[in-house]
């Protein structure tokens, strides 16, 4: 791969983008460089910051003709490194946060197209203000890209009901590594005219080309919202539970959310004006249950499933919520776990699924292999129990060195992981595979996946110009 930072490189990028949008200074790079983890620390000569599809497409000409390094990068939330340039490699950083505009709305016809790098929760607004919604919900909807969402095939906490962003995406404008413009932003529903393109830049993680703009599915907003949290004694009860409350709603559970004790202890100490519902138990769980009808009828359906949970032992106690501002209380307790762990030292995160039939077995055997493994560290499981997606994160033993701690990630990964494998579950959930996690993808894919995946690089991407080193490495 040639070096763009050569001066003349340099400046033949810098003039496809308007001025002042090609950042060369440090202080002006600084924050496309370090990740929400902290994990990884990037080195780039350039950050672009086009306009329209048009200069990202200039981009990627120029950057085939000199088999320049690129790296996409939405919001810069993402958790597996994939969005950081590798330092010492000389990758190029192109920022498609400039792309923030809603280029149509049908709310006819459910959908809206968007440019990538509109922010999440700008999508939610306009879908509001059409008199929709977007469902895809993630903690991070501040700041993370429809782009980068598309990109990671993020899940969240509306998965349950509404798919991954996988199954909200109608179409797709795409660049590709020659600088092509695949044109790929239809509006239906149905469509079985020859492979469906768009899934493979799906969850592709920057490799396989630049997403400049998507076509969105729209959603109805549910009439009635109720929301309940419950303590529980274990995660088989979690799993009684959420069977009891998917027959009861069908569709209408729109979020099921497990969190253990000490996950919880966290969020109470370092969340200000947290308050814990019920009373302090081994585990809780958020269920969030949607009507096309009615509040009351939400209501009714979440007062039916407690009911029959507490007379069958499967609750130990639950609190109602009352209103949609305590709707959101219970929210912001789970979508603050992630961000509390920071406060309590070095965290080993591990983003699992399992069948959700097995997540009570695989809790139990992942919790006890940590803790022979690492003595004194403290598992904090949390997550998306409706999708068996766990984020199986394990913190170091209170008043151990935070580095030396940090320096074992590999070894612990290896301790759940082989669990993980053992219910022939994912340990790439939804956050992906970027950087963090390619090695491990040779142990866990078939060889047969890997070559595939390695042929479709090598088809949309021959210069592996793309993100390379992220998903799959190639020769
Ligand atoms: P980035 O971080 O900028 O990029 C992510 C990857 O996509 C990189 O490989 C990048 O190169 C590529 N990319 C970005 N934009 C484009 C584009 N336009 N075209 C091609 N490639 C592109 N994730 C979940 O799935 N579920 C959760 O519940 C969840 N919760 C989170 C909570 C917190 C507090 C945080 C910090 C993160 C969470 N995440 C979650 C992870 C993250 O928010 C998602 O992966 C998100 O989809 C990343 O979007 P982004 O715009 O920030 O992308």
């Amino acid at each position: 791969m040639k070096s763009p930072s050569t001066p003349d490189l340099v400046s033949r990028f810098s003039a496809l983008v308007e001025p002042g949008h090609a950042l060369v200074e440090a202080a002006d790079k600084a924050r496309y460089l370090v990740e929400w983890r902290d994990l990884f620390q990037g080195e780039t000569p350039l950050v672009l910051r086009p306009a329209n599809t048009g200069e990202v497409a200039a981009i990627l000409r120029l950057a085939h003709e000199t088999g320049t390094a690129i790296v996409p990068q939405g919001g810069n939330t993402g958790l597996v490194g994939g969005q950081i340039p590798v330092p010492g490699q000389q990758e190029i950083v192109v920022s498609l946060e400039r792309l923030d505009k809603v280029r149509s709305i049908d709310p006819l016809g459910n959908s809206m197209v968007v440019e990538a790098g509109m922010p999440l929760a700008a999508v939610h607004a306009a879908a509001e203000a059409a008199g929709r919604i977007f469902p895809l919900t993630l903690a991070s909807l501040g700041s993370c890209q429809i782009g980068g969402n598309i990109a990671t095939n993020a899940g969240g906490t509306a998965v349950l009901a509404y798919g991954n962003a996988r199954n909200l995406v109608l179409g797709l404008e795409v660049v590709l590594a020659d600088g092509r413009v695949w044109d790929g932003l239809r509006r239906l529903d149905k469509d079985n005219a020859g492979y469906d393109l768009k899934q493979l830049f799906i969850g592709s993680e920057g490799t396989l080309g630049i997403i400049t703009a998507a076509a969105l599915r729209l959603r109805h907003r549910p009439r009635g919202l109720a929301a309940a949290f419950v303590s529980v004694a274990s995660p088989k009860a979690a799993l009684d539970l959420f069977v009891r409350a998917q027959a009861a709603a069908g569709f209408g559970l729109t979020g099921f959310e497990l969190m253990s004790g000490l996950a919880m202890e966290f969020a109470l100490r370092h969340l200000a004006g947290a308050r814990l519902p019920t009373s302090p138990a081994p585990w809780y769980v958020l269920i969030e249950v949607s009507s096309s009808l009615s509040n009351s009828e939400a209501d009714a359906i979440v007062l039916d499933v407690l009911a029959g949970a507490t007379a069958a032992g499967e609750a130990v106690e639950a609190a109602v919520a009352q209103s949609l501002s305590q709707v959101a209380d219970f929210w912001r307790l789970r979508h603050g776990m992630s961000e509390v762990q920071k406060y309590e030292g070095g965290s080993i995160k591990h983003d699992v699924s399992v069948p959700i039939g097995d997540l009570p077995a695989f809790l139990d055997e992942a919790m006890t292999a940590v803790v022979e493994a690492f003595p004194g560290c403290r598992p904090v499981p949390f997550g998306h129990m409706g999708d068996g997606n766990i984020h199986f994160n394990v913190s170091q033993p209170e008043g151990s060195d935070r580095r030396a701690f940090l320096a074992r990630w590999n070894e612990m990964n290896a301790v759940v992981h082989r669990v993980v494998r053992g219910y022939a579950g994912s340990v790439a959930a939804e956050h992906g595979v970027g950087r963090l996690k390619v090695d491990l993808l040779a142990d866990v894919k078939p060889p047969l996946d890997l070559e595939l995946m390695g042929r479709l690089k090598d088809a949309l991407d021959p210069l592996g110009i793309l993100n390379p080193g992220r998903v799959i490495r190639r020769p």
